[in-house]
């Protein structure tokens, strides 16, 4: 939104969850939109130049035993670019690519190109473990919002920094950046946009630990109680008690109040729970997903437990019958979506 000289002052926004759409007046406007950066300024200039290069990584998964590496490990592909092995919980993943992506930031795929260029890797590196296309277990894919680099260069070459722009109605976009180095970023961004309110408390803000990481964390002690209160195996509770770290109190306090015989099963609704509770989760499949390992570090990706999923989510979240179906599917269609590439035809076949 403009005002009559051309000077921006708020955005019209729709709510994707209801559908509804109203407007925002803003004194600044900050376009923090990573791999649609672009996509969003050339709303307010729709000659504006591109400012990013988006590079594809796909990272895979497979059960920790069948590469049972204690620490990250450097790997290199056959073009001699550095990729790693890291555990994780029961699984290791294995990654990353990274190649030039041109068009829409949201078609995101993982392909049997990208799959034999990193299983490759592994097995180079680690050839007894004869690891091959049938141990994924999962993946995902993403782009990499990158400063186009003013040259032509190599896209494990360009750089990962972050630069902010200002354009003539006052937009400020930022392109670029790391998620690692999100706090510092945003304590130079807002300092940048108001420079009149730098303060001592804001750089406090951006060192405040994280939550979770607040209180009392969880000790042998407690694991042990947990796991006689609510049951479960100790490798699980060892894996909440990383993902929830003090939260976890909160997680076995949501699984106190559900029915399910299987102890695992009664972890993962609480993990439900407390996700629509605590963390303001709308839909299935970003529970299975992002909330939990589910989706990505389990050899069944949840699967069998969406309906009982779906459920508690539902009596939560006031679901139809209609809806928990439709949440469902659309979680099986995202599991299936990781596995679309062993439809393809393997290179050379
Ligand atoms: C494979 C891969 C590996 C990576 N590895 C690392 C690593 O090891 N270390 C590291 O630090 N970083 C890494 N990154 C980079 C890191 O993930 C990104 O830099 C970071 O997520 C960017 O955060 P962001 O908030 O700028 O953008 P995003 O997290 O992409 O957020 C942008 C948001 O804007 C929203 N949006 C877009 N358009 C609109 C619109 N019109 N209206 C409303 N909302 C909109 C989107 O829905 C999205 O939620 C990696 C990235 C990839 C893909």
């Amino acid at each position: 939104r403009k005002d009559s000289r051309g000077r921006i002052v708020g955005a019209t926004v729709r709510d994707e969850l209801t559908g509804d759409t109203f407007d925002v007046r803003a004194d600044r406007v900050l376009a923090a939109a990573g791999p649609w950066a672009d996509a969003v300024r050339q709303l307010d200039d729709p000659g504006a130049p591109t400012l990013l290069r988006l590079t594809k990584g796909v990272h895979l998964v497979v059960p920790h035993d069948r590469l049972p590496i204690r620490h990250a490990v450097v790997m290199r592909g056959r073009d001699g670019r550095m990729m790693f092995a890291v555990p994780s919980g029961n699984c290791t993943y294995i990654g990353t690519t990274d190649t030039d992506h041109h068009g829409d930031p949201a078609a995101y795929s993982i392909t049997r190109w990208d799959v034999e260029y990193v299983v490759d890797a592994a097995r180079r590196l680690f050839p007894e473990a004869a690891l091959t296309t049938d141990d994924i277990i999962a993946g995902w894919s993403g782009f990499r919002p990158l400063l186009k680099p003013a040259k032509e260069a190599d896209p494990s070459a360009t750089t990962r920094d972050y630069k902010l722009f200002h354009s003539p109605s006052g937009l400020v976009t930022v392109a670029g950046g790391k998620l690692t180095a999100f706090r510092a970023m945003a304590s130079h961004i807002v300092d940048d946009l108001f420079p009149a309110t730098r303060s001592a408390a804001h750089l406090a803000a951006s060192t405040a630990p994280l939550p979770g990481a607040q209180g009392k964390l969880p000790d042998g002690g407690l694991k042990r109680q947990l796991a006689a209160e609510v049951g479960g195996a100790e490798r699980l509770i060892d894996l909440l008690a990383d993902r929830y770290g003090a939260a976890l109190a909160q997680v076995a306090a949501e699984a106190r109040e559900v029915a399910a015989p299987d102890p695992e099963l009664r972890w993962r609704l609480a993990q439900a729970r407390y996700a629509v509770k605590a963390e303001m989760a709308m839909h299935l499949v970003d529970v299975v997903r992002r909330r939990t390992d589910l989706m990505l570090f389990t050899a069944h990706n949840g699967r069998p437990w969406l309906p009982a999923l779906a459920g508690e989510m539902g009596a939560l979240l006031g679901w139809s019958e209609a809806q928990k179906q439709a949440e469902i599917a659309a979680a099986e269609q995202e599991i299936d979506g990781m596995f679309a590439w062993r439809q393809e035809a393997a290179a050379g076949a």
